[in-house]
């Protein structure tokens, strides 16, 4: 195998796992970006590690669910009305996605891709000395109403379909695994299998530690764009001069159209920002993380406290934080564990880079062969990034690919 010099944009989640895939292949790896590791929207998720997590964003019906949800001031959805202008084009294409057959496809792509997450994780935080951090016990989900549950029936169908092992629950069944869980919940759902990791900043902290240790450089540098020649990328431009470039990896998370578009790639790209709140609270633990489908949330059992997270803002990537959102979810804690105590709670505003059809993009850019994609993870960036990683390194070492990389093409909204 040939090794190159390698540069990658980004030090999220994507980008450091990817450049530690590529630093085991041998390449000479540098990462550049603007902010320490992990300090974007891989620092504040929700830990999530879910290999059936194959159910998009944008489902049949969601065209109804929209206004109900865009006009509830608690509900975990919200678009601030100046920026529907830019957001439509995406959000046009966010519907289009939500088409049945369409799903079905879909739902095998990310199927295809998470549920390698366990294994392509395992060599790298075993490397860093992180195991500790990764949890696989499983998670519930609950629902207040079997009406409630019964309208995710496709969801829960896709991910069955697709060998998701999923044991149902009655009330008691819901009390007897969360015992510390307040209110009435008439279904739970277990997910076998899935699993979560108790401090995603400290994983990508770790992780780029590691990688620095085995040879591969970290640049603090912001990148203000691309030289780009009839070959391909020459250099980047950044606030600290050019830096010389052979092949470039693209994983700048929300910012990454920014560059694939100074490539010919104008990809669809939305930030969808999301809030958390984590409460150092010691009276209230969970055994697992617990989703909340109904407000979109999403409660871990962080190694700092108990972290509630989710909501769905569009606002354009640079906008100011709007922490009623977070005060949203703020509301929806106390309900469940009532008299959470949140001295020294943390608020934090992430965006997620999100594509239409809630898959990433994972490949080669259209026109020039030495420069990939890998970003647009949206939800699943933590469950999603290792197995990313796996196969940008298979791709640039001229590995068969493992899976079908068609769903993850950088050409398919072109088509
Ligand atoms: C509230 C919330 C909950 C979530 N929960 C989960 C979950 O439970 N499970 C899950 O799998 N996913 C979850 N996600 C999604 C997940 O966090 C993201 O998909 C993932 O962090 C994206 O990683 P990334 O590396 O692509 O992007 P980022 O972490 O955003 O990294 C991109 C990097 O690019 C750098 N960059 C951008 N532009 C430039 C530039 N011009 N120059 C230099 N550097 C630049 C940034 O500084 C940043 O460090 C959640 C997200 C949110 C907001």
């Amino acid at each position: 195998m040939q090794t190159r010099n390698i540069t990658v944009i980004g030090a999220g989640i994507v980008g450091i796992t990817t450049a530690s895939y590529l630093r085991r292949d041998g390449h000479q790896v540098t990462v550049v970006d603007q902010r320490p590791p992990g300090e974007y929207c891989s620092f504040g998720n929700a830990g999530i590690l879910s290999p059936g997590s194959c159910v998009p964003i944008a489902m049949p019906g969601i065209l109804s669910q929209v206004p109900g949800y865009l006009l509830d001031p608690l509900g975990p959805l919200a678009l601030r009305w100046s920026y529907l202008p830019k957001a439509l084009p995406w959000l046009l294409k966010f519907v289009a996605a939500a088409d049945v057959k369409r799903v079905e496809k879909i739902a095998d792509g990310l199927r295809a891709l998470l549920s390698q997450t366990f294994d392509a994780y395992a060599p790298l935080v075993k490397n860093a000395g992180v195991e500790d951090l990764i949890h696989k016990s499983g998670y519930m989900v609950v629902y207040s109403s079997r009406k409630a549950y019964n309208s995710d029936a496709l969801g829960w169908k896709l991910r069955r379909d697709r060998g998701v092992v999923i044991d149902e629950l009655d009330a008691a069944g819901v009390k007897r695994r969360l015992p510390g869980l307040s209110g009435d919940y008439e279904v739970g759902l277990f997910l076998h299998d899935h699993g979560w990791c108790a401090n995603p900043e400290r994983l990508t902290k770790s992780l780029a530690a590691q990688f620095e240790r085995d040879g591969g450089k970290i640049l603090q540098r912001k990148v203000l764009g691309i030289d780009v020649g009839p070959d391909g990328p020459r250099a980047l431009r950044t606030d600290a001069g050019d830096l010389p470039v052979e092949h470039l990896v693209i994983c700048a998370g929300a910012h990454s159209n920014e560059f694939s578009s100074q490539l010919g790639d104008p990809l669809p790209l939305e930030a969808e920002r999301g809030y958390h709140i984590t409460y150092s609270d010691p009276r209230f633990q969970l055994p697992m993380p617990l989703m909340v489908p109904e407000q979109k949330c999403f409660v871990t059992p962080m190694e700092m406290g108990l972290r509630i997270a989710g909501q769905s803002e569009f606002a354009g990537v640079n906008a100011e934080p709007n922490y009623a959102r977070a005060d949203v979810l703020g509301k929806l804690m106390q309900r469940m564990f009532p008299g959470i105590s949140d001295v020294d709670a943390t608020k934090w505003m992430g965006r997620r880079p999100s594509m239409p059809d809630s898959t990433p993009v994972i490949g080669p850019a259209s026109r020039f062969g030495n420069v990939h994609y890998a970003f647009g993870h949206g939800h699943i960036g933590l469950v999603g990034s290792a197995p990313t990683a796996r196969l940008v390194a298979d791709m640039i070492a001229g590995r068969p690919p493992r899976i079908d990389l068609a769903p993850y093409s950088p050409g398919r909204f072109s088509r």
